[in-house]
């Protein structure tokens, strides 16, 4: 195989799949572009398919296809004797829908109360329209048409008139109406949906178009073994949410959503990103070992569970994990992290119908600062847009949603919102252990408003007789090349910075971090990246300030040579690689790291300096990369 990825480093694919077709993740220079997706090779019977292996693990069974709303609906002439029959499988839809929505109704009222339940309502009203089912069908009988071909365009039809009516409440009903039409099709076209996850009765491997985060978070870990998508990347927060959750996923497959049927048997292969159709026994053999030779790395790493990340000549730093959703502490303690770098709090506003108010999100943070407790918990306020949206707050759909009104933006609009999170986390820090982050700080205005905002917070606390720690640490997310370029202004305002390469990478090399199809152009070693670390490293040194590093960079055995030598403090981590990252900086040289990253800093070729990193990494703990010598 040509040059492997930045990012795979786990168990290479049993020998059948090393196939030479030169399939690079992300780039070296001249890397080749986008091509994922196809089948590559096959043994008797069975089929792979290539694509971005995005959280580790093999998993076999039965494929669950989710459906394309509005993909692959076509226009059909029937006869006059079809269509009472149409008719009749409009109405079997309707009430299949109806029972499925008063059924997820029933499971959120129980789980989260009746006024989160309130949108299905809002559902239930718009299924049962009179005039939106009328016109379809008429549309049946009189222009004699499939019923899927009338209800898409029935529904398409009154939903995009009401979105563009310039009021928020037609709108929000246009995004129910979308929604419950992707259900009916669903039950027309015989696919499931997106909301069938939450009902599933046997175990199985999901493949769709695409995944949302949120929709990623409700996935149930007993039922779904693993998932693939044909879009994505490996730093969306689908992504991300399947590497926490630990759930196998493959994503950037094309068009393999097309190209399975449910029911079908596969294996995934979340290591290095293959989806196999029907596996023979010899691959299944294979995979076998795989998995052992896998499990065999797990059981050494336990070794340094206890231990703290220090390198062999004595530097010492924090290694922590990153959490998505509050139950995620248990794993954290259990992998050996020095606490949590990295909370995203956006997950708790997700899935739901009203914001969580301050007192439930002051209940969530203290139960994960007291479950750390005595090591810290860095809790990131509220970072939502770009991939990760909230259904009934009537944000407008954006043309380019990363640069625009996400993070902090959002937030400084929304201060309702922004207080009841700042006043919770504040209550919370009573438990001594809490630090707190802002997202997407992109310079010193923006900075100066949240922390006035903050300090408001706390004079109405301290009125109120309500304790919290007062010297509670804040810190800004460095993500935004200007933030790098502010350095010095923002350190003087802040306790810390701790660096998000996700979006780092994304806007410094204007590469969106969510489209596989420019993938070879997201280069974390890129010189100018390395450049902007160095950059705050130096900005935080002169202000007498720690700096950490929580994007997914953070995680990659072989970048972390690179990020020592450029000096950060902490590393924050994805929870199933902290015993990875700690084993290797165990038997890492700072002197050696520190070098690497001299050499860096002069070095105009990513490709380079990616390649030195990694061979230092390897050098030091060969056995995290054994598999990759064998290519
Ligand atoms: C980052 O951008 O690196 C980061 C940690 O934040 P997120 O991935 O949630 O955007
Ligand atoms: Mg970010």
């Amino acid at each position: 195989m040509g040059a492997r990825s930045f990012w795979s480093r786990s168990p290479v694919a049993p020998a059948a799949f090393r196939v030479a077709s030169g399939q690079n993740l992300v780039s070296k220079a001249g890397g080749r572009a986008y091509s994922y997706g196809m089948a590559e090779r096959s043994r008797a019977g069975e089929k792979i398919f290539h694509g971005i292996p995005v959280s580790g693990g093999v998993c076999r069974g039965k494929v669950l296809v989710l459906g394309k709303p509005h993909e692959g609906i076509e226009r059909r002439e029937i006869g006059e004797p079809e269509v009472p029959q149409e008719i009749q499988r409009l109405e079997q839809a309707l009430v299949r829908t109806r029972q499925q929505i008063q059924d997820i109704q029933r499971k959120v009222s129980t789980a989260m109360g009746a006024q989160n339940a309130g949108i299905f309502e809002a559902h239930l009203l718009v299924l049962e329209d009179p005039t939106l089912i009328d016109e379809v069908s008429r549309l049946i009988s009189e222009q004699r048409v499939n019923v899927e071909f009338a209800y898409q365009t029935v529904s398409e039809k009154y939903a995009a008139t009401l979105g563009a009516i310039d009021d928020g409440y037609l709108r929000e009903r246009a995004a129910d109406l979308r929604d419950v039409a992707v259900r009916v099709m669903g039950h027309l076209l015989g696919r499931a949906d997106e909301s069938e996850l939450n009902r599933l009765q046997e175990s199985c491997i999901i493949v769709s178009h695409d995944l949302s985060p949120s929709t990623t978070a409700l996935l149930d870990k007993k039922r779904v073994l693993g998932f693939a998508t044909d879009i994505g990347s490996k730093t969306s927060h689908t992504a991300i949410m399947a590497r926490s959750l630990q759930i196998p996923a493959v994503v950037g497959l094309r068009d393999l959503s097309d190209r399975l049927e449910t029911g079908q048997a596969v294996l995934l292969d979340g290591y290095n990103g293959y989806v196999i159709l029907n596996p023979t026994d010899q691959t299944l053999f294979e995979y076998g070992q795989l998995v052992r030779k896998h499990d065999d790395l797990t059981t050494r790493l336990l070794t340094v569970h206890d231990e703290p990340a220090v390198t062999l000549d004595g530097t010492r730093l924090v290694l922590s994990a990153n959490i998505e959703l509050a139950s995620d502490v248990e794993a954290v303690k259990r992998c050996g992290a020095e606490g949590v770098g990295l909370f995203r709090t956006e997950f708790l506003f997700l899935n739901r119908s009203t914001l969580p108010t301050e007192a439930e999100q002051y209940e969530v943070y203290r139960s994960v600062a007291a479950a750390v407790k005595p090591q810290p918990l860095v809790i990131r306020t509220l970072d939502l847009g770009g991939d990760k949206f909230l259904s009934h707050l009537q944000v407008p759909q954006e043309i380019n949603p990363s640069l625009g009104w996400r993070a902090i933006r959002f937030c400084l609009q929304e201060i309702e919102i922004f207080r009841a999170q700042l006043r919770a986390i504040l209550r919370a820090s009573a438990e001594g252990n809490v630090k707190m982050m802002y997202p997407m700080i992109s310079g010193v205005d923006e900075l100066t408003q949240a922390n006035d905002l903050l300090q408001l917070c706390k004079d109405q606390l301290r009125k109120e007789n309500v304790s919290f720690d007062d010297a509670l640490e804040v810190g800004a997310m460095i993500e935004i090349p200007s933030a790098v370029l502010v350095a010095d202004a923002l350190a003087q305002r802040v306790a810390f910075f701790s660096i998000g390469t996700n979006d780092l990478i994304q806007y410094s090399l204007a590469v969106d971090r969510l489209n596989e199809k420019i993938t070879h152009l997201y280069q974390p070693t890129h010189p100018a990246i390395v450049r902007l670390i160095q950059a705050t490293v130096d900005a935080a040194r002169r202000h007498g300030r720690w700096v950490g590093v929580c994007g997914e960079m953070a995680g990659e055995p072989s970048l972390v040579p690179l990020l020592l030598g450029l000096g950060v403090d902490e590393l924050s981590t994805a929870v199933s690689v902290v015993a990875q990252v700690k084993f290797l900086i165990r038997r890492l040289r700072m002197a050696d790291a520190r070098e690497l990253a001299e050499f860096a800093l002069k070095c105009d070729s990513g490709a380079e300096i990616l390649a030195r990193s990694k061979a230092l990494a390897r050098q030091a703990a060969p056995d995290l990369f054994d598999d990759e010598s064998q290519l």
